[in-house]
């Protein structure tokens, strides 16, 4: 689950996949892909008044986010100000200050393999050359492949400084299976299924909203079978070329089903089940696409050790990763050979120094420290982050998190109040609370007096709060 705070340091008045706290104050926002940890504040009263009255506040992302966002009711306020950016070539994005003058970048997207519409952003300008990579799986070879990373002349590009997922930045997950194998196991689960019994029925659990659309386009595909998923879900497919091909909303016109969200009640081989979606007793056979199970201990590159049968049950985990391997991201790593690297993950069990550890492993390529690249780990989301969880994507999940959004900063100046600030606070965050403060001071005639005035007021308390806590 991505920690990365919002800000590029290289690039001010940028924020990407995070908008709440300090980021309101940024002029250009970036999303790289519909998942709630990439989307923190996203719909806050505070985002949403900065979106209204500043007219050349934008949000750019690719056109399937775009259309994810314009299908899903609840971002309904954010569309008016969103801009697509097309893949495949470099767009100039112009980027403000708050004294109104500009700085032009170029911008690339690059298809990230994670979910539909998921994309990295390549920055290029007087700044330097800025990575970030979203969520992202691609395999060894992948990379080599994307011009955005090369020169005319076939050289890679120098990167300046790489914020990367380091989701499976960890040794217990040393590689994953291809997608490829992955769903041919998947397939070959289900087609042995079917054919043992007229009353067999498949149900693929996914583990996110969304994440698990290559699977359902490579079934159908494969097996010549739509997967049927619910109205809300279809509203979203229906206008994704690739994936409506793969997807029905007629719960009766096939065998494979991914139509209620999340769980299902795990079911003994004999017994019958009713699926919500329509009255007929079926045997399901539940197939869970996932990764996190499948450690180096499970997993040992084995077609057969990707796949987990559950005892007595008719439930199957298949080994299906959206996110890198430890060797995947080693060779994206080592390939790019950045000069600074951000780590915007803290994979589960791990701590700070673990993962800059790995980092330094993964990233030897000179001779000497030199050629070593400066490596940090983004701040830990805290008491004042969104706590968020991919895997519970829901409308309760958005509420919670618009609540907490919108109040976010008030609960900073509480808990600063009391002296409860994290660790993590530093002078420095004080500092940019009170630059923000500073820089929303109105002028005479602004019509957005009163609502910067007590933004900016706001900010000067957190400012002071904070000062408070850490000295
Ligand atoms: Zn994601
Ligand atoms: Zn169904």
């Amino acid at each position: 689950m991505s920690c990365f705070e919002g800000r590029v340091k290289e690039l001010k008045n940028v924020s990407i996949d995070c908008f709440e706290n300090s980021n309101i104050y940024s002029t250009t926002y970036f999303l790289s892909h519909c998942h709630a940890d990439h989307m923190r504040g996203l719909r806050s009263n505070f985002f949403l008044k900065r979106l209204d009255h500043e007219a050349h506040v934008y949000l750019y992302c690719s056109e399937i986010t775009a259309h994810i966002l314009s299908s899903e009711n609840t971002f309904s306020e954010v569309l008016h100000k969103i801009k697509v950016l097309p893949l495949g070539v470099s767009s100039i994005v112009k980027i403000l200050d708050h004294n109104g003058s500009a700085e032009d970048v170029t911008v690339s997207l690059i298809p990230t393999g994670h979910c539909p519409g998921a994309v990295m952003f390549l920055f290029e300008g007087e700044m330097g050359r800025i990575l970030y990579t979203g969520d992202f799986r691609l395999c060894e070879g992948d990379v080599s492949r994307f011009r955005q990373f090369h020169y005319l002349d076939g050289t890679v590009k120098v990167i300046d400084k790489l914020y990367v997922d380091t989701t499976f930045l960890s040794r217990r997950y040393q590689r994953f299976p291809s997608r490829t194998a992955s769903m041919s196991i998947l397939c070959n689960l289900i087609t042995s299924w079917l054919h043992e019994g007229h009353d067999n029925d498949i149900y693929i659990q996914t583990a996110a909203k969304y994440g698990s659309e290559a699977v359902f386009i490579a079934v159908a595909k494969q097996l010549g079978m739509k997967i049927h998923v619910n109205d809300t879900t279809y509203n979203v497919y229906k206008n994704i070329a690739e994936i409506k091909e793969a997807v029905t909303d007629d719960p009766y016109c096939t065998r494979i089903h991914a139509c209620q969200q999340y769980k299902w009640p795990f079911r003994s081989r004999d017994k019958t089940t009713i699926l919500p979606c329509r009255n007929k007793s079926s045997k399901l056979r539940i197939i869970r696409p996932c990764a996190m199970t499948f450690t180096s201990k499970v997993y040992d590159g084995s077609l057969e050790s990707a796949v987990l049968q559950s005892d007595d049950q008719e439930l199957f985990r298949v080994c299906y990763s959206c996110h890198c391997s430890y060797g995947e991201l080693e060779h994206f790593i080592k390939y790019l050979k950045p000069r600074q690297i951000q780590a915007c993950v803290i994979p589960q069990n791990m701590e700070e120094a673990g993962i800059l550890d790995l980092l330094k492993k993964v990233s030897r390529w000179g001779n000497g420290s030199s050629d070593m690249p400066l490596i940090t780990v983004s701040k830990k989301c805290t008491k004042n982050g969104i706590s968020s969880d991919m895997a519970t994507f829901s409308t309760t999940a958005l509420m919670k998190q618009e609540n907490a959004a919108s109040s976010g900063n008030f609960v900073v100046v509480e808990e600063a109040s009391r002296g409860n600030m994290p660790i993590e606070w530093s002078n420095d965050d004080a500092e940019i609370y009170r630059l923000i403060a500073e820089d929303l001071k109105p002028k005479i005639g602004d019509p957005d007096a009163i609502i910067k005035q007590n933004i900016r007021l706001e900010f000067l308390e957190i400012a002071a709060c904070l000062n408070k806590s850490v000295v």
